[in-house]
């Protein structure tokens, strides 16, 4: 059953013939072509034949908002006859971009009072890393430069955010990681735990192996701590009981700063504004983009605190700079698509509407842990993994591993959902405003597929 697009289409033939898709193989794309996406609508998108797919991903884990917000349009052109364009360089700025920062301080934690952006995550935690090299040597800790951060973790894809980014094939044949970066062990009990451990041993490993690693590279040799507080593109792993915790109180022994890479987890995707709201911890630096536009526009904003700022501003008279930022820092257009974004996300209650749909959305979810096909359904608000395993009793996978995962990227196509497959895992991260309803159809339709790519997994003899 393979439903890839068809060559006949001459906007295939000109992608093939012009483009390098990201996280793409090339080849492969050339005998495949592209599967293009014309119009969305609600939770829905329609590709160019007509054809009607729920996106249970919400586009790359953004689209807050869905695929027709007419507001958030409203936002964008009135803003482009208005003043397409200014920049924020030499004391320079426009009022989407103070009210946005504005709104951001106000539905941050109270110690978070300050907001500088970037046009992405991976520019985003990019910055990250500059703003603490630079305040560090402000403070005159010049050796304290090194990141600590998790194995599967991602934090995007620029030489230095890719550098954090704990995935193999971000770094392969790209000579990365090129800051000095250490990657923990994955905090998932499922992946990452020994055989008969508990919950409580294995955070207790975690944060062990946390304070040995600061305690052997030498405390005045780390900068910080970077992790996203519910690991998304790994396959949404829900770190264990006690760790966050565990870790901001050794981030404060030894003068490391935490970060928290909200870039899916903020904004409603937990059920609460934060990821680190949901697991209770206060980080230095919290890392936003993605819902914070629904994706309308490209957009990132970094939200630190009083400290920091005060220790880069101090700086800054001192050197006579701060000598950062992009031409389309805190773009006018985007900013206004953000704050109207916001504005919806608030009038609307979509962050207590995550919660209530995503407890509808994991119950029935849940259920499916009796399918045959079914190792582990996990998830948070509304975000969630089903992973496929040959066998429930064990946490091995597939002997073939990616096998059973490609034909369910398929089969869901098929059956007219777009879900994300991560090796054997299937992830789900579906616009805020998804209904009750809408998520039931969610799970009817992944059901279906894995009754399909259970009937591929026996003839095919994968497992
Ligand atoms: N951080 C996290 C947690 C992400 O998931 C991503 C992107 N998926 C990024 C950072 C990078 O963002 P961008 O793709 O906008 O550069």
């Amino acid at each position: 059953m393979d439903t890839g697009p068809t060559f006949s289409n001459s906007l295939a033939a000109a992608d093939i013939a012009t483009g390098l898709h990201p996280f793409t193989n090339a080849r492969l794309h050339e005998q495949k072509g592209p599967l293009i996406m014309e119009r969305g609508e609600g939770i829905y998108v329609y590709d160019v034949t007509g054809k009607k797919y729920i996106e249970s991903f919400a586009g790359l884990w953004s689209v807050g908002l869905g695929f027709s917000e007419q507001r958030l349009v409203d936002a964008a052109v009135k803003q482009m006859q208005r003043l397409p364009f200014y920049h924020t360089f030499n004391h320079m700025s426009h009022e989407p971009n103070i009210r946005l920062a504005e709104k951001l301080v106000e539905i941050t934690p109270d110690h978070i009072t300050r907001v500088s952006y970037t046009n992405s995550g991976s520019e985003a935690n990019d910055t990250v890393v500059k703003m603490i090299w630079y305040l560090n040597n402000a403070r005159g800790l010049p050796k304290k430069k090194k990141f600590l951060a998790r194995k599967k973790g991602y934090h995007g894809i620029t030489m230095v955010s890719g550098s954090l980014t704990g995935l193999p094939n971000n770094h392969r044949d790209f000579d990365m990681p090129i800051i000095p970066v250490i990657h923990l062990t994955t905090p998932h009990l499922r992946t990452s735990g020994l055989d008969g451990e508990s919950e409580a041993e294995f955070t207790a490993r975690l944060l062990a192996e946390l304070e040995e690693t600061i305690l052997r590279e030498g405390p005045e040799t780390v900068a910080a701590f970077i992790g996203e507080p519910l690991m998304a593109a790994a396959g949404v792993l829900v770190p264990p009981q006690g760790y966050w915790q565990g870790v901001e109180a050794i981030c404060r022994k030894y003068d490391v700063f935490l970060v928290a890479d909200e870039v899916v987890n903020g904004f409603g995707r937990l059920g609460t504004m934060f990821g680190s709201t949901y697991f209770g911890i206060k980080p230095d630096i919290m890392v936003t983009s993605k819902q914070l536009t629904s994706s309308y526009m490209p957009l990132a904003a970094i939200l630190f605190t009083e400290e920091i700022y005060n220790i880069i501003a101090d700086n800054t008279a001192k050197i006579g700079t701060w000598g950062h930022g992009y031409t389309t820092t805190g773009h006018p257009v985007a900013t206004a698509v953000a704050l109207e974004n916001l504005k919806i996300i608030e009038e609307r209650d979509l962050v207590g509407h995550s919660a209530r749909v995503g407890k509808v959305f994991m119950d029935r979810l849940q259920q499916l842990s009796d399918h045959p096909l079914v190792g582990d359904v996990r998830g948070v608000g509304l975000m969630a993994a089903v992973e496929m395993a040959p066998d429930k009793r064990s946490r091995a996978g597939f002997e073939q591993a990616g096998k059973a995962g490609t034909k369910a990227f398929a089969a869901a196509l098929a059956n007219n959902i777009i879900m994300r497959v991560v090796g054997d895992q299937l992830i789900f991260c579906p616009p805020l405003i998804i209904t009750e309803e809408q998520a039931l159809e969610v799970v009817a339709r992944a059901e279906k597929t894995l009754d399909e790519v259970e009937q591929y997994v026996r003839a095919e003899s994968i497992a």
